[in-house]
């Protein structure tokens, strides 16, 4: 086992032990890529959506809310294009009985060469030491070049494929490249079929005559479809976004990376409305203004990368994904997509409701663009646990398991403990859980050992924790611990109050 797959596990079974997240109906053996919030995951779920929610709507003076219903009319998915084009192709190993997405297997060989280019290139790196030019190597070498055209080779032939549905020539591809199913080793693969990713139920009794509708795969097109109300209502001036958090579905092919693939999971959209013409730049100005937002939880900024789509979604004119270096690899956390006039447009056309706005500065009607942001709560969930664990050997021989959520978005941001449960401790200690509880969100415990109790907080990441002991009868002060440092400073108990507020300052971390 890789040391990443190793981490991998370990994060998804600490997560369980301390009440993150579980499984979804686990007594009755789980649901496939379905899972439930535990006590601790929806205090730091709850905590990332109102950091976002904040720096979206309350930081953006144009930047207004809204809450739409998960089920909307049906034309909603005619018309944006879901219902003819929100596919993936997917193909069976026969031996295994194992299904794929066909385009991620063809991908998949793709990094597989990707691979073999950084080898050369660490191989040389070596060899050439100091004065070894990288770019120059990779752009003159043989063997890189002959890497490069092959996976360029394979790509377009796949996304021509894509692009003009032609299952067959996917299925060629996979078996002129001889990909074999990574668990039979074998390539009896099945033809390539369509998957429409999204799941449908019926509205109403049969007796009334029933009709098929959809659990949204996206919050969009909730924005999209309000987009006049909240413009007339809120007279928003074109530049101005509409932001949204809530629940998507989707019916995925491949769903077995814990939280990263569910098939209901939350997002975290808003879509940016500008003058057409003007998407580039704005494009730019939300990539920029997203990876701050990254940025200022303190994750390390090399692990995050930016990837241009070459194949783009049928709305996007331009698309962006914000990847992050989960223990599973590289892979998409946000993606930020110039949606031309797409979406508006389709939904002008298809409801007969003029959707426009008359632009008072160049005595003007349009369709508005969009510019998208569109980041996975769940997927955030997961960068911050599986970056935020840590296993340290202390000092004294003991071992700790460390949760370095940043503190802002702790579940928990301190905990009281009289170090005795009598004597006046304890009701010591609630009183300044009641100076404190208003405000943050607080544990009070009295059971087990001082250290005991240090290491429950350690491992859901409470960055404090508060020690009543015998001198606090005497002098009013406490002990104060901080988690990553385990430094302990005897501080007065007005004092604590400022302590924590301060520390949980966004980007202090
Ligand atoms: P992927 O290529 O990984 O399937 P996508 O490109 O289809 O993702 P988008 O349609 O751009 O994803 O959705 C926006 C965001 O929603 C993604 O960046 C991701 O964080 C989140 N997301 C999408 N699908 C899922 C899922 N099945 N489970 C959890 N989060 C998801």
């Amino acid at each position: 086992m890789s040391s990443n797959e190793d981490l991998f596990r370990k994060v998804i079974a600490h997560a369980k032990e301390y009440g993150f997240i579980f499984q979804s109906s686990e007594i009755y053996d789980g649901l496939s890529a379905v899972y439930d919030y535990g006590q601790n995951g929806t205090e730091l779920k709850n905590n990332i959506k109102d950091y976002w929610w904040r720096s979206m709507v309350q930081h953006h003076e144009n930047i207004v809310g809204i809450d739409a219903a998960i089920f909307m009319h049906p034309t909603v998915w005619k018309a944006s294009g879901h219902l003819e084009a929100f596919n993936d192709p997917m193909i069976d190993n026969k031996d295994s009985k194992k299904r794929y997405r066909a385009d991620v297997l063809i991908e998949d060989h793709c990094q597989k060469i990707e691979n073999k280019i950084h080898k050369e290139i660490k191989k040389a790196a070596k060899r050439f030491g100091d004065d070894f030019d990288e770019a120059m190597f990779a752009a003159t070498h043989p063997r890189v070049i002959k890497y490069r055209e092959q996976i360029q080779e394979i790509k377009d032939r796949l996304y021509k494929a894509m692009d003009d549905e032609d299952l067959e020539g996917i299925k060629t591809l996979i078996e002129t490249l001889e990909i074999v199913c990574p668990v039979s080793g074998s390539r009896n693969w099945t033809d390539v079929r369509q998957f429409n990713l999204m799941f449908s139920t019926q509205l109403g009794s049969l007796a009334e005559g029933s009709n098929t509708i959809y659990l949204r795969p996206e919050t969009a097109q909730g924005i999209f479809v309000n987009y006049l109300n909240v413009q007339k209502t809120g007279r928003m001036k074109i530049p101005f976004g509409i932001a949204q958090i809530g629940k998507a579905f989707r019916n995925e092919i491949v769903a077995r990376q814990f939280i990263f693939r569910m098939r209901e999971f939350e997002q975290m959209e808003m879509q940016f409305f500008v003058r057409p013409g003007t998407e580039k730049e704005w494009f730019e100005y939300w990539k920029e203004e997203r990876m701050k937002w990254h940025f200022a939880m303190g994750i390390p900024r090399e692990y995050y990368r930016l990837y241009e789509h070459e194949k783009l979604a049928h709305y996007a004119n331009a698309a962006f994904d914000v990847e992050f270096k989960f223990p599973i690899g590289f892979k998409e956390l946000e993606g930020i997509h110039s949606r031309t006039d797409f979406d508006l447009s389709a939904h002008q056309e298809t409801s007969g409701r003029k959707i426009q706005y008359f632009d008072p500065e160049i005595n003007k009607s349009y369709v508005p663009f969009v510019v998208e942001t569109s980041i996975g709560l769940d997927r955030t969930f997961l960068a911050i646990l599986s970056h935020a664990y840590r296993e340290e050997k202390l000092e004294d021989g003991s071992e700790r398991i460390l949760m370095r959520i940043p503190p802002f978005l702790a579940p928990i941001k301190a905990a009281i403990f009289p170090l005795v449960a009598k004597n006046g401790l304890p009701e010591k200690a609630r009183e300044i859980m009641d100076q404190l509880k208003y405000d943050f969100m607080c544990h009070y415990e009295e059971k087990d050992s001082i250290g005991r109790r240090y290491r429950r907080h350690d491992a859901i990441g409470t960055p404090y924790c508060i020690t009543v002991d015998h001198q606090t009868m005497e002098d009013n002060t406490v002990t104060i611990r901080e988690r990553d440092t385990m430094k302990q400073d005897r501080v007065s108990i007005e004092k604590i109050h400022r302590i924590i507020a301060d520390r949980l300052k966004i980007g202090k971390d």
